[in-house]
């Protein structure tokens, strides 16, 4: 009799832009990925019964890498947008995040961000922060590949401000930032997180939400958040 043919593991692709810390990001001299997002969509993906493989890519790719098929979800700080509800599905909500002004340390003028008019501001592309800078009059508004960019550019005095996520802008002032940086104002935009697949595929996003309903009921959410968001 032939040897019985393994079952073909259920593998999960996962999407992401890993310079997003501490929700996604790559330690220094390591390929792997780590963070909030990254363990908590293992968990999941694991407690579905799927290998879990990360791949990364720009911000901007993964809503098309998703309806290309080319991943089954992505997990990168995605905030939840009504414009993105369009053309992907969301998860329920897993973080409730919000947008901050950073500046450089010795700026007196920039206070928050009714200071921004005519000013020079470095975003993310394709997301609420760049969306944000938008509505500044006036402004000169650059968008980078990723948020590590944008800091550095302001670093470098080629921009006034940065807005982006608050919980990665603070991450960045306390990893070192902070000699060069500054976050003012008040966080801006409640902004719920949220996990997208591919329009159509109701299944995998209720799927995810039970594993998730699962994690926050049984305390892996908690212990989750208080590693990388301490109390
Ligand atoms: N939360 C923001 C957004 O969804 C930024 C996400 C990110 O840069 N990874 O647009």
């Amino acid at each position: 009799e032939a040897p019985k043919k393994a079952e073909t593991e259920k593998v999960l692709r996962v999407g992401t832009e890993p310079a997003f810390a501490p929700f996604e990001f790559q330690k220094e001299g390591s390929d792997e990925f780590t963070g909030f997002d990254m363990d908590l969509i293992r968990a999941i993906g694991t407690k579905l019964g799927y290998k879990v493989e990360i791949s990364s890519m720009g911000f901007d790719a993964l809503i098309p890498a998703l309806n290309s098929g080319n991943i089954d979800v992505a997990i990168a700080g995605m905030s939840i947008t009504d414009e993105r509800k369009k053309v992907v599905v969301f998860s329920d909500p897993y973080y409730t995040s919000g947008l901050i002004v950073m500046v450089k340390k010795d700026d007196d003028t920039i206070k928050g961000f009714s200071d921004l008019e005519g000013k020079r501001i470095a975003v993310q592309i394709g997301t609420t922060g760049a969306n944000k800078a938008g509505e500044v009059k006036n402004a000169k508004v650059t968008a980078f590949n990723d948020n590590t960019a944008a800091a550095m550019e302001l670093k470098n005095g080629g921009a006034d401000a940065v807005i982006n996520d608050s919980p990665v802008l603070k991450y960045y002032l306390q990893q070192g930032g902070s000699a060069d940086a500054k976050v003012v104002g008040a966080v801006m935009n409640s902004e719920d997180y949220g996990i997208a697949v591919k329009k159509g595929n109701d299944k995998l996003a209720a799927e995810i939400n039970k594993a998730l309903a699962e994690m926050k009921q049984n305390g892996e959410y908690d212990k989750l958040y208080k590693t990388w968001f301490g109390e």
